[in-house]
């Protein structure tokens, strides 16, 4: 016994050492390495991989937006069960991407309701009979429209959309007393964003939603923000609203110009960033694919 343990050590060695770099630390990464915060008003969030989670405990269960993938979704439930033992009142999405609904699984049996806008539910229906997954998937029993307002033990959750952006089904779920404002997908912190169209998404209107953002928040609203170029930027103020509107108005009208010099979507897809935009490491080709087909369906 004794032996086959020491074998059976030494060949693990041996393989360890046979790991490149690379595979090490995609073995690390593997390894479950999320992070809770609590931001303040008891929210908190939970990331570690796909769209930033956010949470609250109240007197009745907690409250869950967005949910990873199904085993980011069990880290979460278990922390939270660990934290302190009490029902799942509600799981609520911003949107339908599987970063987003991929765990909303893991809540089957655990969560009283699932939340979403009625674009989120029509598009996560959509994509999960189009990829044959919907006994993978959790869908919303509760939907709303341009708002909905639900009393939460001492919070007031609301819930804002205002059109088309990253999909057309992105709502912002605003914990009203602690000013806490997830924004979902509707804001990649420095970094190029995914933009949707097989989803409705639309750069235009998605300005005009983040100038809708900038009305109705205050300069001490704290925003949840689902991606970001560093992952420890997941949170932010008014100016990242601004910086990111800054960032979609430059690409339109960047892309617009290249498109009148009669340049082609090959070539410009080609360009690596967008001049005055200085995000490290951000890929600016998907963004001036989503650009272009845009500008030129109209
Ligand atoms: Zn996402
Ligand atoms: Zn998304």
């Amino acid at each position: 016994m004794q032996r086959r343990t020491f074998l059976r050590n030494s060949a693990l060695s041996a393989g360890m050492l046979a790991l490149s770099s690379k595979n090490l630390m995609a073995a690390i990464m593997q390894q479950p390495a999320y992070k809770m915060k609590t931001l303040r008003g008891d929210i908190g969030i939970f990331t570690e991989r796909g769209g930033t989670i956010g949470y609250y405990p109240s007197k009745e269960g907690y409250y869950v937006i967005d949910s990873e993938f199904p085993d980011q979704a069990k880290h979460l439930i278990e922390a939270l069960q660990s934290q302190k033992e009490m029902p799942i009142r509600m799981l609520i999405n911003t949107h339908h991407h599987g970063d987003h609904t991929g765990g909303n699984i893991a809540f089957k049996g655990l969560a009283q309701n699932v939340v979403g806008h009625v674009n989120c539910l029509a598009n996560y229906k959509r994509v999960a009979e189009q990829s044959k997954t919907e006994d993978k998937q959790l869908f919303q029993d509760m939907t709303f429209g341009d708002s909905w307002k639900h009393k939460a033990g001492k919070e007031h959750i609301r819930t804002y959309y205002f059109g088309a952006a990253h999909t057309n089904g992105d709502a912002i779920i605003h914990f009203e007393n602690a000013n806490v404002a997830h924004m979902g997908d509707l804001l990649f912190n420095q970094l190029a964003p995914y933009i949707d169209r097989s989803a409705g998404a639309n750069i235009k209107s998605w300005i005009q939603v983040l100038e809708k953002t900038q009305k109705t928040f205050s300069k001490d609203t704290l925003f949840i923000f689902g991606h970001a170029g560093n992952p420890d930027n997941v949170t932010g103020n008014l100016d990242d609203i601004a910086a990111f509107k800054n960032y979609l108005e430059k690409l339109l009208a960047f892309t617009a110009e290249q498109i009148k010099a009669g340049k082609t979507k090959a070539e410009i897809v080609k360009i690596p960033e967008i001049p005055g935009i200085s995000w490290k490491g951000s890929g600016a080709e998907r963004s001036f694919s989503a650009a272009y087909d845009e500008l030129t369906s109209m």
